[in-house]
C-alpha cells in the first residue's frame, strides 16, 4: 500500500458561516499553521471555539471563507472530501449495521480496489489493535454502542494510504477504561505506521495523553500550540492557564512595582519577567498550585495565608487559603504536615508568569 502521508499547510485561513451578512461572525479568525507528516495533534478548546470547523476545513466538508489548504504543497482548497485522501472518524458510529464487522472494516479498502490479501492483512491488524477480532463474523448491529464506535475507528484507521486521519471527539461514547487503552493504541499506530493523527477534544486529559502537539483554541483563535509541558508551565495567555490544569492556574491582579517585581497585597513578588516597560501598570500574576511551596519561614516571595480548606485526594493534598480578597490553591505532598490556621506559601520566581492584557510577558 503506497504511503502518501502529507504535510498539511493551513495558510491564512479564516471562516465565517455568514460571510455575506452586514456583520459576518467569524468562527475562525485568520491563522496559519503546519501539520507535519506523521505527528499526533490534538485540537483542544471549549464548546463552540471552532475545533470542528478547523477539522472540516482540512477534510473538505467546509470550504474556508479565506485562505488555502496545501497537502505537500499541492493546493487542495477547492477539492472535495473524496479527492483529498483523508480518513475521518466522528463522535458517533458511522457503520453499516447489516454488514459484518469484517466487511465494515474492509469496505474502505474494497472501494479502492485493494487485493483480498492486503485487505485481510489490514483488517486483521486493525481488529487486533481494537479488540474486535472475535467479532469479525458478527453483523455490526449485534455489537454494543462502544464496539460500534470501535468499528468506526477501525474504518478510519484501516487505510495506510491517507494524508491524515481526522478524528472529532472519537471516544466520547466509549467507557473510561477502554478510552485510556485506545488512546495508547492510537499512539502505537501513529508510531508504527507514521500516520498523521488529528484528534479534536474538549478534554485536556485526552489531549495531553494523546498528542505531541496540542493546539489550544478559544473563541475562533489559536491561543497556543505546544507540548503538554509548555501549556502547563508557560501558558501563553490567562485563558490557557485557566483551561489547562486541575485546579486551574492561580491568577491574581497585581501591579508592577519594579523591573522584575509585582505587588501582591503588600508583598513584592520577584519574577523572572522583565517588566521595565510596564512600571506601575496593572498586570496579572499566574502560578500553578503545583509550584507553590508550603514553607515554615516567612522569607522573600512568601505569602502568609489563612487556611480555609484542606482536601485529601489520596496522592496529594489541596490547600485552599485566603489572603486579603484573594483565594490561593496549593498542591502539597500528602505526607506533608499541615499546620492549623495560617501557613506560609513560597512562590518560586522562575514559576511566576506575568500577564499583561491577558498575554504572557
Ligand atoms: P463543539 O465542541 O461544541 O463541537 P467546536 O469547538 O467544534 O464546538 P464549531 O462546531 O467549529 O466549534 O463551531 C464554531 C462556531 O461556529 C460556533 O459559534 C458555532 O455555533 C458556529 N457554527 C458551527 N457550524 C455552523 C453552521 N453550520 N452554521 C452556522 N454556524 C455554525
Amino acid at each position: 500500500m503506497e504511503n502518501i502521508m502529507a504535510k498539511i499547510d493551513l495558510s491564512n485561513i479564516s471562516h465565517s458561516y455568514n460571510p455575506n451578512d452586514d456583520k459576518p461572525i467569524y468562527a475562525l479568525n485568520p491563522f496559519s499553521m503546519t501539520w507535519e507528516n506523521g505527528k499526533r495533534y490534538a485540537i483542544l478548546g471549549p464548546s463552540g471555539c471552532g475545533k470542528t470547523t478547523m477539522l472540516n476545513i482540512v477534510s473538505g466538508l467546509v470550504k474556508p471563507t479565506k485562505g488555502e489548504i496545501l497537502f505537500d504543497e499541492k493546493n487542495v482548497t477547492n477539492l472535495q472530501t473524496e479527492s483529498r485522501n483523508i480518513s475521518q472518524v466522528f463522535q458517533f458510529p458511522v457503520i453499516y449495521n447489516t454488514m459484518t464487522v469484517y466487511d465494515n472494516l474492509a469496505f474502505p479498502l474494497r472501494c479502492r480496489g485493494f487485493s483480498n490479501e492486503k485487505i485481510e492483512e489490514r483488517v486483521k491488524s486493525v481488529s487486533d489493535t481494537l479488540n474486535l477480532s472475535s467479532f469479525l463474523n458478527s453483523p455490526a448491529r449485534k455489537l454494543t454502542a462502544d464496539q460500534k464506535q470501535l468499528i468506526s475507528l477501525g474504518r478510519g484507521l484501516v487505510r495506510e494510504d491517507v494524508a491524515a486521519v481526522l478524528m472529532d471527539e472519537p471516544l466520547t461514547v466509549i467507557d473510561p477504561d477502554l478510552k485510556f487503552r485506545l488512546r495508547r493504541n492510537l499512539k502505537e499506530i501513529n508510531e508504527q505506521y507514521k500516520t498523521t493523527l488529528v484528534y479534536v477534544t474538549h478534554d485536556q486529559n485526552e489531549a495531553m495523553t494523546f498528542a505531541d502537539n496540542i493546539i489550544v483554541m478559544d473563541q475562533g483563535e489559536i491561543v497556543q500550540v505546544g507540548l503538554p509541558k509548555d501549556l502547563f508551565e508557560r501558558p501563553q495567555t490567562t485563558f490557557v492557564g485557566y483551561f489547562i490544569g486541575s485546579p486551574a492556574m492561580n491568577i491574581f491582579e497585581t501591579t508592577v512595582c519594579s523591573d522584575y517585581e509585582v505587588k501582591l497585597n503588600d508583598l513584592n513578588i520577584k519574577t523572572q519577567s522583565n517588566l521595565s516597560s510596564l512600571k506601575d501598570k496593572k498586570v496579572k500574576l499566574g502560578i500553578r498550585s503545583e509550584f507553590i511551596k508550603l514553607v515554615t519561614n516567612e522569607n522573600e516571595n512568601t505569602l502568609k495565608i489563612k487556611l480555609k480548606r484542606v482536601e485529601d485526594f489520596g496522592n496529594f493534598k489541596l490547600l485552599t487559603g485566603i489572603t486579603g480578597n484573594k483565594v490561593i490553591k496549593s498542591k502539597v505532598n500528602r505526607e506533608e504536615p499541615i499546620p492549623d490556621g495560617e501557613v506560609n506559601l513560597y512562590f518560586p520566581p522562575d514559576k511566576c508568569c506575568v500577564y499583561s492584557d491577558e498575554k504572557l510577558v
